[in-house]
């Protein structure tokens, strides 16, 4: 499969590392889009890239300045389109008024991609969940195999886990909201998921099968 994440900050990723490093290993493309982060935190986001077997890439905007992101919205389509994902992982639209942005932005660029007849439809949108935690998941994905891959891109974000008064906060968190996750659904380590489906507002959009039949609804 061919996966997306659009993330705000260099660490958001970790959140979703276990699907990523999953599709990793079975042969499919990573492909995560930061848009913030000054050269130290590209440099510990690229190596937490590596780590989990994606692409990485940093645009560079300001934190709190993700608006200025908008002018890139025919640069995310057309990277959305050339890319071909099947799946887009989100930033979580919580607390935080980058990860809203990023959110929003990313929506807005996979709605528009779709359109027309070289447009692109992502079939699923899953929107990650970071410490601001997602009371109903839609999905929990068993990443018992990928846990141990979180902590290692994790540890590659040296100004955020090195020297902090929190302690070791970050690798507690992560541990315990795995196995509190991998608890709902039976396994030792998961990853919980919100999914977005993107609803019809007219008709801009190709009709991606064509067959005609019943199993047209769930494709
Ligand atoms: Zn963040």
């Amino acid at each position: 499969m061919n996966i997306i994440a659009f993330v705000a900050h260099p660490d958001d990723e970790v959140n979703c590392a276990g699907l990523l490093h999953k599709n990793f290993l079975e042969g499919g493309r990573n492909f995560v889009i930061c848009f913030t982060g000054n050269k130290k935190r590209a440099a510990e986001f690229k190596k937490s890239c590596d780590i989990i077997g994606a692409r990485g890439v940093v645009l560079g905007i300001p934190e709190f300045e993700i608006k200025q992101a908008q002018k890139l919205h025919k640069n995310l389509i057309e990277t959305i389109r050339d890319f071909k994902p099947d799946i887009a992982v989100l930033q979580a639209n919580d607390y935080h008024p980058d990860h809203k942005a990023v959110f929003q932005i990313s929506l807005n660029a996979l709605e528009f991609a779709s359109h027309g007849k070289n447009g692109w439809l992502t079939k699923k949108i899953l929107e990650l969940e970071t410490s601001a935690m997602i009371t109903y998941p839609d999905i929990i994905l068993d990443v018992t195999e990928e846990h141990s891959i979180k902590f290692r891109a994790l540890e590659a974000h040296k100004t955020q886990v090195e020297g902090k008064s929190f302690g070791n906060y970050y690798f507690d968190y992560i541990e315990h909201k795995g196995r509190l996750r991998g608890s709902m659904i039976g396994a030792k380590y998961g990853e919980a998921y919100k999914l977005h489906t993107q609803t019809i507002k007219g008709n801009f959009y190709p009709h991606f099968c064509g067959c005609n039949k019943a199993c047209d609804i769930i494709k």
